[in-house]
Order: C-alpha cells, then structure tokens, then sequence
C-alpha cells in the first residue's frame, strides 16, 4: 500500500519560490566586483532569476545543457544557481583559481555551451576563449557601461542586457527530481580533475540537513556570509539552506582579506560565516591586530581542512564565537560532520569541550559512515582504531560524471555501495569522527602511522608559527619519517630546536619530527589546502639528519 500523500518532486526552484513567497523582504548584500556594495531581496531575486531563465533559453539552450560559471559569490552568481538549475539546465560552477589549461580541460569535459564570468576573469577569459570547443556564448557579468570597448572573446554578450531583455514571466518547470541540477569538479591533486554532478533531490535533501541545529543551524534570524566560494561545492550548500529558512545573505565577492571580511560582518550584522581554516586566519590576524571585536558573529563554520586547535580557541576563548567544525567532500555535497556537543557533553569542563570539538564531529542525519582496516573488516568505534572512512547517502557521490572505467564505489556483503572517502579516521564511542590523515599523506614509520594532520595542529600552536605542514620523507631503518616544514610568522623568529622543544610532552618521542624545514611559503591549492604533494616534491631526495 502507498501512502497516499501528495507527490511533488524536490526541485531546487522550489527553495526560491518558498523564499520569493514567505521571506521576500530578507535582504541579499553583496560587495560587487565592482567595489561598491549592491543589496536586493529575494524578491528581486526571483524575479531576476525568471528574467534569466527566459534569457538562457533565448540563448537556445536546452534541458540538462551545461550553463559555466566563473564568479566570485554575489548576487548575479546566484541568480545563476537559480536561473540555470531551476530552468532545468545544470549550473557547472568552475573555480578560477586552477591553472587555465585545467580549466579548458574541465569546460570540455563537461560540455559547457555558455560561459558567464565576473569581470575580475575578463583577462583570463580573453587568454582562452579561443581553445573552449564546445562554449557558444561567454556573457560578462556586469551592465553596459563595464563592458570593454574592444575584446577578443567572440560575440561576447552583456549579462544586465540579457535580463533586460528578457521577459519576468517565467513557470518553473516541474521534472524527476533526480535530474542533474549541478556540476562541481573536485581540485584533482591527483591526476584530472572529477565532475561530481548533483541532483535537484540530492541538493535539496542536503539543504534540509544543512539547515538542522546540530549542523550549521540557520534560521531566518540569521544573516549568512559565506567566504567558502559559490565554485567550491555549492558553498557548503548555504545558497540552497539559506532560501530554506529565509536568512539574510551576506557576500563578499572578491575581497576575502581579513579587514574587508570583518568590515562587512560588522555592518551588515552577520551571525554566521563559513570558511576554510586559512581564510579565518587573515581574519584573525586582522582583528587581533586592529584590536577589533565581533559584535554580531556568534557561530563560524570551519572545515575543508582541520581546523587548528590554536584557531578554535582563538574564537571560542577570546571572541566568544562558537566554531562548528565540519568536514565534507565535493563528493558529499559536502556536509558529512559537524561537530556539536550531545545534551550528555554539556556540563564537560572547556578543555573537554574544545576536545570535542577539535574532533570533526558526528553525522548529520542523511550520512552514514564507518571505518575499515586494510583487509576491509569494519572497526570499533573506540577513538583509537583508525582506518579508512566510508560514507554513503541520499547526497553521496554514486559515480563520476563523464569518466571511463569503474565507479569508485566499494561494495559491502549486503551489496550496498559505500564511497571510499580517501580519509584515515578514528570514530569515538559517542560517534564523533576524528580525521587523522589523508591516505596519501600519511607517514608509516616503522610499520605505524604517524598523525601528519595531529603534528601541524601543535606546530600552529606555537606563537611563531604561520602555517606548518608534516610531510613523510623516505628513511633507511623506519620506512619513513616526519619533516616539518615551516612558515613562520612575518618578523618571528624560531629555531629547530625551540620548535622540536614545543612538541615535549604532546606527542610520543617517536611522532617527533626528525627535522624542520622553513620556507618562506607554503604552496596552497585551488580551494586554499595546503599542497603537500608539491611539498613533497620540493623535498624530493631530503636527506634526514637521522637518515
Ligand atoms: P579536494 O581535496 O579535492 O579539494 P574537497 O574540497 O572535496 O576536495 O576536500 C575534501 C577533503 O578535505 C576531505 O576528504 C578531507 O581530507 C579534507 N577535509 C575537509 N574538511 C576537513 C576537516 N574539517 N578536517 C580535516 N580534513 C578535512
């Protein structure tokens, strides 16, 4: 017997005309690439986003076709999420900072036929038009009086002509809620790039879980500032969440340094940001330097790489911002963890608390997860077996877009499929899930695994220190042994033997590593991670001193 309730497909345009309908008031701000700052509702946001619904089918775009975007987050960005995915196209967000023959490559591959691009990326795209082969039409983003006098792009269209153009009448299609909606590519350290591609159902279902109070815990009583781009996994998914639950929406377009980031928390009253642990760092130093304060802010999300305990107590103790600590995967839409206390942990003393929370966290509803050792076999959830995590679910990946050769999905003996996440973790009995590596980055010494991720989060503690990364370099007798490389702080200074010296008493002897290297940089990746595969080739051929 069915239940006999009404059938109606999870279309992400539905997000939006809840939104026009229950909070058209609520407020979009966005500093434009422009420089000025521009602020709309959602209102105006629905009606813009049917205005480029009608534009994108004028363009002769038919359904599931590839609608590129290279943009910073604003408001014309996510009348694309809408325009494009709500229409039935599929919004492929790519990410600006990959080198430009990537970028070609991952056009192709996904077929894009429009390319619609912030006028920061006028250069870049007039450096590679020419080599795209399946793009029709590049549109710049900006109005008439940005557009150049001359360019090489061909038939470049004006994006403010285009909705002016076109007619506000526009009925959002009703279709399976399974088709395709978007199309993010991972960063590709390893080989090219994969195209991850989302579902309407997928993406809403993850707004949903996104939205709840032990994951990110928006409310129309927030006002939302991502700094995690629009071309990195959707933004977390907080374009889609914060249309849920009708919060205000903060962004910040291209600037991303701390004082900009904090000037506009401060004046637009935002209570909730998320970012990757070293875009929190400018802004720490920022206000830590300027003596600055966070009058509204009241929670951040931290994830994409582990957040340095230093970092969390930094927000957590001196400016009583709670730090959701998350971790996820383009692959996962992203959110897989969040880590919020149980009713059980509240009355744990701070230091227990910021343990917990130093833990990537537990599952948000919609995720299931274990971990496996080598040979397969599930482990114990005890916070000391670690093994290599597997996820499944409703927004998991099943398979890679376009790709050859076998899914990625590994099998259990009751046939389901479960997503090998590449991550080496350890579970906790109350269910909270602790990264401790890569399994690319970590260090087999003497047949046990070294924590690089754990060695980093001291060597961020110590006052001196900018950024440090623990790399395994081969070794005669152990296999391989750690090397700290190190980026100390503008003006500090610090030896070797002062840095081992801060590892005394928080690691065992044998994770001490054998040597510390200091850079003046640390190489970051397109989505702000640190690049330890290019590190690791730097340091091809090291020599430890205890070799
Ligand atoms: P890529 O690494 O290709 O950029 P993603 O941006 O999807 O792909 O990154 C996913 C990976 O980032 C995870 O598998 C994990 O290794 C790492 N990661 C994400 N969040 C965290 C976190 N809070 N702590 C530690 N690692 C994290």
């Amino acid at each position: 017997m069915l239940g006999q309730m009404m059938s109606q497909p999870l279309l992400i345009s539905s997000l939006l005309v809840h939104a026009e309908r229950h909070h058209g008031d609520r407020e979009i701000v966005s500093r434009r690439v422009e420089g000025d700052i521009h602020r709309y509702t959602y209102r105006e946001l629905a009606s813009r986003a049917r205005r480029l619904a009608n534009a994108l089918a004028g363009l002769g775009l038919s359904a599931s076709q590839r609608v590129g975007t290279l943009a910073w987050n604003g408001y014309r960005h996510m009348e694309l999420y809408y325009g494009a995915s709500g229409s039935g196209l599929v919004l492929h967000t790519l990410n600006p900072r990959l080198h430009p023959d990537q970028l070609v490559w991952i056009a192709d591959n996904a077929g894009d036929q429009v390319l619609c691009f912030d006028l920061t990326f006028l250069p870049l795209v007039e450096a590679t038009a020419k080599r795209f082969s399946t793009i029709k039409h590049f549109v710049l983003m900006a109005d008439r009086d940005h557009m150049p006098a001359e360019t090489g792009i061909p038939n470049l269209l004006c994006y403010e002509d285009l909705l002016e153009g076109a007619s506000e009448d526009y009925d959002w299609p009703q279709f399976d809620e399974n088709t395709a909606s978007s199309l993010c590519y991972t960063s590709g350290t390893t080989g090219n790039p994969k195209g991850v591609l989302y579902s309407h159902r997928s993406t809403v279902l993850h707004s949903y879980g996104a939205a709840v109070p032990d994951a990110l815990n928006l409310s129309s009583r927030d006002a939302v500032l991502p700094v995690v781009p629009m071309f990195h996994v959707n933004a977390w998914g907080i374009p889609y969440s914060a249309c849920l639950v009708g919060a205000k929406l903060v962004f910040p377009g291209p600037a991303l340094d701390g004082k900009s980031l904090h000037d506009l928390f401060e004046a637009e009253g935002v209570t909730v940001a998320a970012g990757v642990p070293t875009v929190w760092q400018g802004l720490l130093a920022h206000v830590e330097a300027s003596g600055g304060k966070f009058t509204s802010m009241r929670r951040t999300v931290i994830g994409g790489s582990a957040c340095p305990p230093a970092m969390l107590r930094a927000f957590e103790e001196d400016y009583d911002v709670t730090v959701l600590h998350a971790w996820g995967m383009t692959e996962m839409s992203p959110l897989g963890t969040v880590s919020t206390l149980t009713g059980t942990q509240l009355d744990l003393s701070p230091e227990e608390i910021l343990a917990v929370k130093n833990t990537q966290g537990r599952a948000i509803y919609g995720v299931d997860m274990k971990i496996i050792d080598e040979a397969g076999a599930e482990l114990p959830w005890d916070g000391k077996a670690s093994g290599e995590l597997l996820v499944r679910g409703p927004w998991v990946l099943d398979s890679y877009y376009n790709r050859e050769g076998d899914g990625p999905l590994r099998f259990d003996s009751a046939g389901l499929g479960w997503f090998p996440t590449g991550d080496v973790a350890t579970i906790s009995p109350e269910g909270f899930m602790h990264i401790t590596d890569r399994t690319k980055d970590v260090i087999k010494s003497g047949g046990e695994w070294i924590s690089s991720i754990d060695i980093e989060n001291i060597a961020m503690g110590h006052p001196a220190i900018a950024m440090a990364a623990c790399i395994a370099i081969p070794h005669p007798k152990w296999d391989e042994r750690p090397l700290l490389v190190v980026m100390l702080k503008p003006g500090m200074e610090a030896s070797k033997d002062e840095i081992l010296g801060y590892f005394d008493g928080k690691v065992a002897k044998w994770w001490l590593p054998d040597d510390v290297a200091f850079v003046s940089d640390i190489p970051l990746g397109a989505t702000g991670k640190m690049q330890k595969n290019k590190l690791r080739e730097d340091f091809d051929g090291y020599e430890l001193p205890t070799a």
